[in-house]
């Protein structure tokens, strides 16, 4: 087999190469930056014969440069690239239409390649929650949708959260209806995950490159106050979601499939914060305690996805943890 990634310098996108990796699967990353990709050979000495990369151009543009050379002689794709930043100017240009124009445009390259039998999507828990659906008791599941229009996502008053929920909803819809009306020889496969944490194997040289979602236990790790509230209480390790991945490129009987990967555990910025400070003591006295009430008022159906796709769900404080002691060694380099 022959995967391409995109997004494989990223957080999610560099555990999805190495879990092919490690089952000796030919990757190819896709990449803006050939600094970056550079480093994450470098970085995998061990496999230099089954990893390369390919320089493609952003997703701003309609049809970005290298995607043909990105696809030839590929059999799979895993397409995780798309902005992901709180920190916009114009949520329309720098998050909507680069998450749009890259799903078209891998499923329009992946057209010109018959040996191409699966498109595996990063989608979001952001393109499935219903920030309004008040109770009663309700859970989650693949057939649900944020009911975001278009015109609220790039409305200039929306934050760079909201119109971010926006970018995955519309991208990922566009990537079913585009199998509806042109009806390829591929398939496709979405995975809406919720916040992701854990360990970083991408190039991350400072705490100040830390990807988003890792970004916000670091803070509560620095000391943050008062702590972040999230706005759901679901997550999932990032080695759990690269492995569910991975299953749901090589796995039969999963096309058309829309899965949500969650940790049946709930969490909260609070009980990061508490094992921040049992775990680390040099933290302790800087961390926030805060009693953040757990938030019960709906569940999600992450075990739909381990059971179809066969792998299991880590533990919020082995997580918090990895990640943790990993950023207090970068933070002292
Ligand atoms: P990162 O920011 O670490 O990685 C995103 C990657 O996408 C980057 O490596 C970048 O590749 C590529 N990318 C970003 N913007 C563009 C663009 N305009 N044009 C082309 N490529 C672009 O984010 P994550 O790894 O956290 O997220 C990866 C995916 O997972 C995204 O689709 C995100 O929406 C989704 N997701 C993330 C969650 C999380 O909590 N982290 C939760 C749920 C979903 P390069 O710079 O090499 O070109």
């Amino acid at each position: 087999r022959f995967v391409l990634v995109t997004g494989a310098t990223g957080f999610i996108g560099a555990h999805i190469v190495d879990a092919l990796l490690s089952r000796g699967i030919r990757v190819r990353g896709a990449t803006r930056s050939l600094e970056k990709a550079d480093l994450m050979i470098k970085a995998r000495p061990q496999f230099s014969h089954l990893l390369e990369f390919v320089q493609i151009g952003d997703f701003e543009t309609r049809n970005p440069e290298g995607l043909v050379a990105a696809i030839e002689g590929i059999d799979g794709i895993i397409h995780t690239a798309s902005p992901f930043t709180y920190d916009t100017i114009n949520n329309e240009r720098e998050l909507i239409i680069p998450a749009i124009n890259g799903a078209i445009a891998i499923l329009e390259a992946a057209r010109t390649n018959p040996q191409i039998q699966r498109i595996v999507i990063t989608s979001s828990f952001a393109s499935v929650l219903d920030i309004d659906r008040k109770g009663p008791y309700f859970t989650y599941t693949g057939a649900d949708w944020n009911p975001l229009t278009y015109e609220e996502s790039i409305d200039p008053a929306t934050s760079a959260v909201v119109a971010y929920r926006g970018s995955k909803k519309f991208a990922e819809l566009e990537a079913w209806r585009y199998i509806q009306e042109r009806s390829p020889d591929f398939d496709i496969v979405a995975l809406c995950p919720p916040m992701t944490f854990g360990p970083v194997v991408h190039p991350v040289d400072r705490v100040s490159k830390l990807n988003e979602s890792n970004a916000m236990l670091w803070k509560v790790a620095s000391g943050v106050k008062p702590l972040p509230v999230s706005r759901v209480p679901f997550w999932i390790d990032v080695r759990d979601l690269a492995t569910a991945h991975v299953e749901a490129l090589t796995s039969a009987n999963v096309d058309g499939k829309r899965y949500i990967p969650a940790s049946p555990e709930r969490f909260s910025y609070g009980i990061a914060a508490q094992i921040i400070s049992s775990a680390f003591p040099d933290l302790k006295d800087g961390v926030t305690q805060e009693n953040q009430a757990i938030d019960l008022s709906c569940g999600v159906d992450g075990e739909t996805a381990s059971k179809e796709l066969g792998f299991t769900y880590r533990s919020f404080e082995n997580t918090v943890r990895d990640l943790i002691s990993q950023v207090v060694l970068l933070n002292k380099s």
